[in-house]
């Protein structure tokens, strides 16, 4: 262990430090916290990256209104694959082998562009996150230390984050992060520009990682980097100009990064179900905001052992009356697939079906508030194969196109729903938001 970089969540310092081993020069009996203050990358690319910020927009304006129109009008799944194939360790459930397993069950499901000419398209040259848009969630002190831990991580291969649940680093982590954010960003710029000249616009699913959700703005935490929801949420405020972003997280753990990120935040809604009592911990069913944003954050814990009939439930009686009521100008939806019933993380029984069920209702749901501009970003799950057919079953969703949810799930081993807890919640959370 001494002979690793340890990084430390300051709980006064405003950031992370890191605590820097032998291998920096350092006696290891005399280990000391540096706090990092410079950052190449940042001097090396904020001025110019907000320079390029109108050239970027301008660039997908011109590739929707030039030989493309047409493919890009069509199209009702538009996704991008960043896997980030050197951020990987051995056995740790959050792999390199994730989104590659996803991307070869949407082949062998004839889910890709190949198969699906127009309808289904990838987007191919998105641009990379600016420390710009990652500091509108996350401290840069955070930032900056996770840029110069980089070097550490190329001397030791793998570096482990302290105080921030399981969380590891290898020296390509900082550079992958940048690029699964920007894969969502770009997204966001494609499904906002359709929506411009259809009324169908395709929905974006960023097949990405490292995940983002649990991680908080001073710092990584439970598998993720950074808040790549949270960021693209920002982003669609200050780049297009849209105020209200709805945030649905259905993934089984808590997104506590994004709670907090917009705890205070009136404009932001931000609703996640999750597993009750499972990690982190966090999101209460009163916790429901803070000053202005009190009524902005909607948690609801579900018992061990809820399934598909109560996210059908959940769903109609607290998903779509809350996202109505608040009227949102985009729909931004953590999708984690770690509820499935298969998934080795938790104790929900959905099945591939309770997430075809989710995004073609997500989908409708968006077309109904905001003009259709809706983007998922994937979160967990842990079972390749309950994640990638659930994945593909999205992805039919959104296409129109009948679920297979029968032919892949085996349904001999789910076992009663604990019905009476999930109505119990189901009344307290309609109560506290007067839903
Ligand atoms: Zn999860």
């Amino acid at each position: 262990m001494e002979h690793q970089a340890m990084l430390h969540r300051s709980i006064f310092g405003g950031g992370v430090q890191f605590l820097l081993g032998p291998h920096m020069g350092m006696n290891e009996h005399n280990h000391s916290l540096i706090s990092i203050t410079k950052s190449r990358f940042f001097s090396k690319h904020l001025i110019s990256q907000r320079k390029c910020f109108k050239s970027s927009i301008s660039c997908s304006s011109e590739k929707l209104n030039g030989p493309h129109e047409r493919k890009e009008n069509t199209a009702k799944v538009i996704y991008s694959v960043a896997p980030a194939m050197g951020h990987n360790k051995e056995a740790h459930p959050e792999c390199s082998s994730r989104v590659p397993a996803i991307v070869n069950a949407l082949e062998k499901l004839e889910l890709t562009p190949k198969f699906r000419g127009s309808e289904i398209v990838q987007l191919q040259n998105f641009r990379t996150a600016t420390a710009e848009d990652i500091a509108s969630v996350h401290t840069k002190s955070y930032i900056f230390g996770l840029e110069k831990a980089m070097e550490q991580a190329s001397e030791q291969g793998i570096i482990h984050i302290d105080g921030s649940g399981p969380t590891y680093a290898t020296s390509t982590t900082f550079n992958e992060s940048l690029i699964a954010a920007g894969a969502g960003l770009s997204l966001v710029d494609s499904v906002v520009e359709a929506s411009k000249t259809s009324e169908n616009p395709p929905v974006g699913f960023a097949l990405i990682r490292p995940p983002g959700h649990h991680a908080v703005p001073k710092g990584p935490m439970g598998f993720c980097v950074f808040g790549n929801v949270a960021i693209a949420a920002r982003y669609a405020q200050r780049v297009h100009g849209l105020k209200r972003v709805f945030i649905i997280d259905f993934d089984v753990h808590h997104g506590n990064g994004t709670n907090d990120a917009f705890y205070d935040d009136p404009d932001i809604f931000f609703l996640s179900t999750h597993q009750d009592g499972s990690y982190p911990g966090t999101g209460k069913i009163d916790n429901i905001g803070h000053g202005d944003g009190e009524g902005a954050t909607l948690n609801l814990p579900l018992a061990g052992g809820s399934g598909d009939i109560a996210m059908r439930t959940v769903f109609h009686q607290v998903i779509v009356p809350s996202a109505q009521r608040f009227n949102p100008d985009i729909i931004l939806v953590s999708a984690g697939y770690d509820g499935h019933v298969l998934d080795p993380l938790a104790n929900f029984q959905f099945t591939t079906g309770t997430y075809y069920m989710l995004a073609s209702s997500i989908k409708q749901l968006a077309k109904e508030l905001c003009g259709g501009r809706c983007v998922f970003f994937l979160e967990g799950g842990y079972n390749l194969k309950s994640l990638s057919n659930s994945v593909a079953e999205s992805f039919r969703a959104f296409i129109g196109e009948k679920s297979m949810a029968t032919q892949l799930d085996e349904f001999g081993f789910l076992y009663d729903e604990p019905s009476f807890k999930v109505k119990q919640a189901i009344d307290r959370i309609k109560h506290l938001h007067s839903l």
